[in-house]
């Protein structure tokens, strides 16, 4: 059995949800009403919010607005979100969203992560068995991917490995990255 998150005994960031909600663009104020609807109202930089309430705003936005929202969000965190300065290799810009996680989130417990591991020269592994959905993680990655491609390389592919997935009950995802 995999391990139960304590995702209730954490909170998120209000920057981080706000650039949640910035990813939004047309729809802003849908995503403000969906968060007061949880009790995160008002939003603000430097106040800490209930991590479970947060969750339940991503499930209604994936329901009620869809998936690729849920993706398109991930894709903009990296714009929108603070991350260590002075990344400069492809690697490192993987290896820093664990640590930009663990800055925007507070708690005691297990709240998962990001695992990156270097498969080859150009090949590694990201393992997700955080609570946010696979969408946002896969958005994420994309788009760091594209942030951190190193010049001598056409692409960045972040693909899916089949089986193991949190849309359907798995504990973790796990992305193969190459460039
Ligand atoms: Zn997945």
């Amino acid at each position: 059995m995999a391990e139960r998150l304590a995702v209730s005994k954490f909170e998120v960031n209000g920057q981080a949800i706000m650039a949640v909600v910035a990813a939004m663009s047309i729809t802003q104020n849908r995503a403000l009403k969906m968060l007061a609807a949880q009790g995160i109202a008002p939003l603000e930089k430097e106040r800490w919010y209930p991590m479970d309430k947060f969750l339940v705003v991503f499930e209604a936005i994936g329901k009620e607005i869809g998936p690729n929202t849920i993706k398109a969000v991930g894709r903009k965190i990296p714009e929108n979100a603070i991350f260590p300065p002075n990344i400069q290799a492809i690697e490192d810009g993987f290896r820093s969203v664990d640590m930009a996680y663990r800055m925007n989130h507070r708690g005691t417990g297990s709240i998962g992560g990001y695992r990156y591991s270097q498969v080859g020269p150009r090949t590694a592994q990201m393992l997700c068995d955080n609570p946010y959905p696979c969408s946002l993680d896969e958005g994420l990655l994309e788009a760091l991917g594209e942030r951190f491609r190193p010049v001598d390389s056409l692409w960045v592919r972040v693909e899916h490995q089949p089986g193991s997935c949190r849309k359907s009950g798995a504990a973790s995802c796990t992305f193969n990255l190459s460039w």
